[in-house]
């Protein structure tokens, strides 16, 4: 006879039984194998034994309520094993209503996060009462693995919230509310301040309803707001097919699709066809490319990356107490507000007190907005301020036990600061260097210690980008490595973690998104159709406006640098197509980027895009030039994806899953193919399809496609790319 192993059933004497979720075999309770087996033997016994049963509490003995579905079982699910997955979820879904018709109250005691499927059981009990921890977030995040919420989920929002709401605030962001905020959205019911009061909630909550339904088992209910056949609701329809272009931007994301049709399908029919509709729609996204590549990226590798695959082991883990920021500018500023948010204290130095307190400026603003928007209060913006001592003097950095340095782009001028500074801070201080292009090993050779001197490349705008790439010098020490990645956890930032080379990973890699989209320009493809391309690619800006930002004269700087380094060392120069596009722009015309005022956009007096430059037809475009709207969009992407492989052959990238998170975290490599690696085995074919198509490239517009010989061999071998872990 089957026994649940991972749900526990305790009665006392008043016939309240209370369902401890449990799994041994987990750290969290999932949805696998073992629960749907458990879920149905206690389902049976609940029916029973109903008489003598006055009520059900559902509750959980780990620290999170329940993890939702079981991801390294979803992501092998193929066409051929999708019906399993199809059955396997009805069974549950089942199950779950069996227990909400049982006539008896049933209550969720949520304990801690409940997401996706935990936040579905719950969805499944009458009641639903969340302790307010910092570890509880409820919500249904699918959306974010390319999934839908396939247990009820959309079904039940659907009829707790109405169509609207359900999409908007639960299903089609992927939103995880804090037990608060999901009280005030309707997601549950009440709040408890301890796990004494969440239980004692829940038993008052059975007292009082002997006889407990869910709303849509009660006679005369409608779904809140309408269904579509409504006439109320059809008026808002229009809204949302707008409002999921703009959450997609056009880009291949099949989800936010499935979710809306299953929603809105599943509104017209009664219960159980609804669970059936949601179930289909499930099932295709599950056996579908796209959620198997969000699930590598934005589960697995996240987790490899943030739980120190890559940080040396056997060093002492280390917290930062005090450090110095070198250079209160726009990074400087940005990297201090970072650290003073966790707990750290800083001292932010720039060459006067003027420019110092500019600097902390930022966090003042930042913090005054985050009080505004109730996101923090005035006394915790208060200690955060307090933590950051602004100065223009060398002695203020005594005690502390890092350095980041952030001043202008220049070796000579990285090299004297770290002079200054090296013997007045800790004498074991580690020293970083915010630098984006500059050699490390280079730069290292400005300090005494240059085992304790590494890179830490921020993105900007530092408070929001989460990633930090870390890049090793010839010189730098594994303690070292070690604590900067500490550092880098303790901002609560992912951490990848790179060998020294010119550009590193990211600049390098986005510069490659960056020429293949001007190059096009130049080749006469109108330049409307090469930002189109990128939006529909997936990418979060468009390649031309990015290029903008960025300023047009900065990559002629790298550029013009990167030559000379490679011709010193004896080799040839290449030049890229995209090359002449950006010196006719510059030259030619004057058009710098945003900062200048002109770019590949015009911009109004106060900087805001007015459109692309109309120059730009008359002296590149050739009418006639347009070439396949999936050529421009694989251009760019196996721009990046080849010089990635690249990147590994030269053994700067040293992990997968590096790759993978920062190309998506760190230069907008779009989320939907997992990464930049990812992208390349989830290529249709895999490896050798993608190999094939690199090579038609290749042959119509140039040699930099040629697929790399380790793409080759791997797809030869029959491999993919992934982390021997
Ligand atoms: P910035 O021009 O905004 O700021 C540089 C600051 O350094 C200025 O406030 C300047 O007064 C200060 N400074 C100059 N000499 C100094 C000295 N001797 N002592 C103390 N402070 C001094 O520049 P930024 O954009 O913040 O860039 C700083 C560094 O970060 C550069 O190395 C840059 O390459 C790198 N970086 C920039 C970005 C970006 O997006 N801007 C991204 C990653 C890395």
């Amino acid at each position: 006879m089957t026994e649940s192993t991972t749900i526990r059933w305790e009665q006392d004497d008043t016939g309240v039984v209370t369902l401890v979720l449990d799994d041994p075999n987990q750290s969290a309770n999932t949805m696998n194998q073992a629960f749907r087996d458990s879920l149905a033997v206690i389902t049976d016994r609940l029916e029973a034994e109903r008489d003598s049963i006055r009520g059900v509490i559902l509750t959980s003995a780990k620290k999170t309520f329940f993890a939702g579905g079981d991801l390294r079982d979803l992501i092998r699910v193929t066409p051929e094993t999708a019906q399993e997955l199809f059955d396997g979820g009805l069974a549950v879904k089942r199950d779950l209503r069996r227990i909400e018709t049982l006539g008896k109250p049933v209550v969720a005691a949520i304990n801690g996060a409940a997401l996706g499927g935990g936040f579905e059981l719950a969805l499944a009990c009458h009641h639903r009462i969340a302790l307010d921890t910092p570890g509880t977030r409820i919500g249904c995040p699918e959306v974010t693995l390319g999934l839908l919420p396939g247990g009820g989920g959309v079904v039940r929002t659907v009829r707790l919230l109405g169509i609207a709401d359900a999409l908007l605030k639960v299903l089609l962001q992927g939103t995880q509310y804090n037990a608060r905020r999901a009280r005030d959205n309707g997601l549950v019911h009440e709040v408890a301040e301890s796990p004494e009061e969440l239980i004692a909630k829940a038993r008052a909550f059975i007292d009082a309803h002997p006889e407990s339904r869910q709303p849509w088992d009660t006679p005369g209910y409608k779904i809140p707001g309408g269904t579509p056949a409504h006439p109320k609701f059809a008026a808002n329809l229009p809204a949302f097919p707008a409002n999921l272009r703009k959450q997609t931007n056009g880009a291949p994301y099949p989800a936010p699709r499935n979710i809306l049709a299953a929603a809105v399908e599943g509104s017209q029919v009664d219960f159980e066809t609804a669970q059936v509709i949601e179930a289909r729609y499930f099932v295709e996204l599950a056996a579908g490319q796209i959620s198997k590549n969000m699930i590598q990226a934005f589960f697995f590798d996240l987790q490899a990356v943030n739980s120190g695959a890559n940080r040396p082991k056997g060093v002492e883990p280390r917290q930062v107490r005090k450090v110095a920021v070198l250079g209160a500018g726009m990074m400087g500023a940005g990297i201090a507000y970072a650290c003073a948010r966790a707990g750290i204290d800083v001292v932010l130095k720039d060459v006067s007190a003027e420019a110092a307190a500019k600097g902390k400026g930022y966090s003042e603003k930042l913090c005054a907005k985050a009080v505004a928007k109730g996101r923090t209060t005035q006394e915790k913006a208060d200690a955060l301020l307090a933590r950051i001592t602004p100065t223009a003097e060398t002695a203020d950095l005594a005690g502390c036990d890092a350095v980041i340095e952030a001043v202008f782009e220049d070796t000579a001028l990285k090299h004297k600061v770290f002079q200054e500074i090296e013997s007045v801070v800790a004498p074991d201080a580690l020293l970083c260097s915010n630098t984006s292009t500059l050699p490390i090993t280079t730069l290292a050779e400005g300090v005494e210690r240059q085992a304790d001197f590494i890179g830490l490349h921020f993105f900007s705008p530092v408070d929001k980008m989460p990633l930090v790439e870390i890049i090793k010098g010839e010189r730098t020490g594994e303690e070292a490595l070690a604590r900067a990645f500490d550092l880098v956890r303790q901002i609560n930032k992912t951490p990848i973690v790179v060998n020294d080379s010119r550009g590193f990973f990211t600049s390098r890699v986005i510069g490659h998104f960056l020429n293949e989209g001007v190059a096009m320009v130049g080749e006469g493809v109108e330049p409307a159709s090469v930002e189109q391309a990128a939006a529909q690619a997936g990418y979060p800006a468009k390649v031309l406006s990015l290029m903008d930002e960025l300023t047009l004269t900065l990559p002629r700087k790298i550029r013009a640098e990167t030559r000379r380094a490679v011709e010193e060392a004896g080799g040839t120069w290449t030049a890229h197509p995209a090359e002449t596009v950006v010196d006719r722009m510059v030259d030619e015309f004057g058009r710098t980027g945003r900062s200048g005022g002109a770019g590949f956009y015009d911009y109004t007096e106060d900087g805001k895009r007015a459109g692309l430059w109309p120059g730009l037809r008359e002296h590149f475009t050739k009418p006639g030039h347009d070439i396949p709207f999936r050529d421009m969009q694989e251009r760019m992407l196996f721009a990046e994806a080849l010089d990635t492989v690249r990147l590994l052959e030269e053994g700067v990238l040293t992990s997968v899953a590096d790759a993978n998170i920062g190309s998506v975290l760190g230069i907008g490599f779009p989320g939907w193919t997992g990464g930049v690696l990812q992208y390349i085995n989830g290529y249709e074919g895999g490896l050798p399809g993608f190999v094939a198509r690199a090579r038609e490239l290749a042959e119509r517009y140039g040699d930099r496609f040629t697929p790399p010989a380790l793409l080759v061999a791997k797809a030869e071998k029959g491999e993919t790319f992934t982390d021997a872990r």
